[in-house]
């Protein structure tokens, strides 16, 4: 997977080159127009020259036409031919030894009419140079030709030297920008690496270390996110591992148990019919007790594993009808301490649920307050809607439960008191049934001390629109 994949390295390579390139298109274009820029005043200087030269010829101020700018133009050179192309004089060498020059592209150019101008090396000086040449009329007719020309070289001189230093500049350039480059991939791939090297050790369960505070603000982030994602996986191993060691505490007891009631009656007690009886009823209460563990477990395990949308049926429920059902559910336990269940509800209070879940929830508190109350009291369930939420209430009038185990009441395997919950078989995961139920219902659940005794529990539903 890894080659398919291409390195941060290669992003930055092609960054690099894109830039390099854009520069040397930059230098190559500005040198590129620098020199038309330059041919083109050179030219303009040239014809300029060559118009003081036909002046100077017209106003018959000199003879020698071609030298007339020496003094001020050492560098110029000046040539003048007639319509034919044979040199009529040149500044620089002898006209009678020069050659026609019809032929020279700037010369047959003016000779037509035309400013005409090229750039080559002169057979005669055995230099490059830029020629500029102008007709030459008398009486409206072209005569001939007056030709200027400098040497190009101080020209391509120049144009060197600018490219060389141009040169120079991107090769700073890119050393700036390839240190900046590679100052951004310290930056960003070595936390980069880090937060790789930390998440593999996660997957394998270390959690020990955290990742420090990175200076770039998106890897910070990440490497906060990832922190974050640390502490909430290291909780929830820790409460896996808890639970775990949890239920195989709880397993264990009824197991020995009864594995030491089935001894003793192997041993010889089974020939007793009294402890025969005895004993058998142990043992059955306390496989009661593991089914019932296992049983809620189970309900766990379902409330959780699966989607919410997939486990819940959720229909338009009254909820006085909801109460009613699940009291009449709970009937016969109430009746065998001679509990009375007081049920007070205005009917045509609605609620989406899922009428079998609530339900579980709601006789599981039931249950809890017949459990924990003595013979011969009330429960008291009602109905409110406050606030756009529709309270459910279970009111009892047992021991209340001591305000510092209220807030981890609804934790699975919490007891306040453990004897007391094993001995009436309790499981422990009661209301961690409950709390999750009104969870997925998108409700609360809680729990006070009512003032005079007892406590109540409320289950905190939306209001169905
Ligand atoms: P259990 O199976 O032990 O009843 P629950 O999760 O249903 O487990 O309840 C947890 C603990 O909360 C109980 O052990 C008990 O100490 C306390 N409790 C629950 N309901 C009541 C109540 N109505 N009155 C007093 N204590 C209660």
């Amino acid at each position: 997977m890894n080659d398919k994949k291409q390195s941060l390295w290669l992003h930055y390579g092609i960054s690099a080159s894109i830039v390099l390139v854009t520069l040397l298109s930059v230098a190559w274009y500005a040198t590129d127009r620098f020199h038309d820029f330059f041919i083109h005043q050179q030219q303009e200087t040239l014809e300029s020259r060559a118009i003081t030269v036909d002046q100077a010829i017209k106003t018959r101020k000199t003879n020698n036409a071609c030298h007339v700018l020496r003094t001020s133009d050492p560098s110029l050179r000046v040539t003048i031919v007639d319509t034919l192309g044979v040199v009529l004089c040149d500044s620089e060498a002898d006209a009678i030894m020069m050659e026609n020059h019809a032929e020279r592209p700037e010369i047959s150019q003016a000779l037509k009419g035309q400013r005409g101008s090229s750039t080559r090396m002169s057979e005669t000086l055995q230099t490059s140079m830029l020629y500029l040449a102008i007709p030459y009329f008398k009486d409206e007719k072209i005569v001939g030709a007056i030709r200027t020309a400098i040497p190009l070289l101080s020209i391509e001189n120049l144009l060197d030297e600018l490219y060389r230093q141009f040169v120079i500049l991107l090769m700073v350039l890119f050393a700036i920008i390839s240190m900046v480059i590679i100052n951004i991939y310290r930056k960003i791939n070595q936390p980069l690496d880090e937060i790789v090297e930390e998440a593999r050790r996660y997957a394998k369960g270390d959690f020990s270390n955290a990742l420090p505070d990175y200076d770039i603000r998106e890897i910070a982030e990440l490497g906060g996110a990832l922190n974050q994602m640390a502490e909430q996986l290291d909780r929830l191993e820790n409460l896996r591992q808890d639970f775990v060691a949890n239920v195989s505490h709880e397993l264990k007891t009824p197991i020995a148990t009864i594995k030491s009631y089935v001894e003793t009656l192997l041993d010889g007690a089974q020939h007793d019919p009294a402890d025969l009886e005895r004993f058998l009823n142990i043992v059955l209460k306390q496989n009661d007790r593991l089914a019932a563990i296992v049983d809620d477990l189970l309900t766990l395990s379902r409330l959780e594993s699966a989607p919410v949308t997939q486990i819940l049926a959720l229909a338009e429920t009254d909820a006085c009808q909801l109460l009613h059902a699940s009291a009449e559910n709970c009937q016969s336990r109430a009746e065998a301490k001679n509990i009375t269940i007081n049920i007070s509800c205005n009917e045509n209070i609605f609620i989406q649920v899922d009428h079998s879940l609530m339900t579980q929830a709601l006789v599981n508190l039931i249950d809890n307050a017949i459990k924990y109350s003595n013979e011969n009291k009330t429960i008291s369930l009602s109905v409110e809607e406050i606030d756009k939420q529709v309270l459910l209430s279970i009111s009892d009038q047992g021991p209340g439960i001591p305000e510092q185990h209220i807030p981890r009441l609804f934790e699975r395997f919490y007891r306040v008191d453990k004897s007391r919950s094993r001995r009436i078989g309790g499981t422990g995961l009661g209301l961690a049934i409950v709390k999750h139920i009104v969870h997925i219902h998108g409700g609360q659940v809680e729990v006070s001390n009512n003032v005079t005794v007892g406590c109540r529990f409320v289950i905190k539903l939306p209001q169905s629109d």
